[in-house]
């Protein structure tokens, strides 16, 4: 359940070509340590990505778990994407009013983020094709490179290391 289907260090480096070969038609995105660093700065070429998906046909919406809605709003402008905030990965709700805004089978959409308990398990329980990203930056908090260095072990765990 906690195995990423793939794994990509930015989610810049993920192309269409990519996705179509896996029989993707539309991506589900994390927004924190994903597409913005903990300083709300976007990634670099994030909308020209975003533009390079819709170029192929290839469906995007926002699934934050962030409560900060304005925060969650303005990068989904940025990339003209519909969104979700509050979203509670890994439970199933918001993935599912995701997949609603998408039109897509589960099969055929990817969700893509950096936390393995929250996007890698929601993607996974959903039976959508997950994908793991690098955090962009480091965690600010002592809980949060707690949450990091667990995931180190599952990761090392799962590919059996
Ligand atoms: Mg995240």
């Amino acid at each position: 359940m906690l195995k990423p289907k793939a794994q990509f260090d930015k989610v810049t480096d993920i192309t269409a070509k990519f996705l179509k070969q896996n029989n993707i038609n539309a991506v589900i995105l994390d927004v924190d340590n994903t597409l913005i660093d903990l300083d709300r700065k976007p990634l670099k070429n994030i909308e020209k990505w975003a533009d390079s998906l819709k170029d192929e046909k290839i469906k995007i919406c926002i699934a934050s778990n962030s409560i900060k809605k304005e925060k969650v709003t303005k990068v989904a402008e940025k990339l003209d994407v519909p969104f979700i905030y509050f979203s509670t990965k890994p439970l199933k709700r918001g993935l599912k009013k995701a997949k609603n805004i998408l039109q897509e089978k589960n099969e055929n959409i990817a969700e893509i983020g950096d936390q393995l308990f929250t996007d890698v398990l929601g993607a996974n329980r959903m039976k959508m094709f997950s994908i793991l990203t690098k955090p962009i930056s480091g965690e600010k908090t002592k809980l949060g490179a707690l949450k990091r260095k667990i995931e180190k072990i599952y990761l090392k765990k799962i590919e059996g290391k």
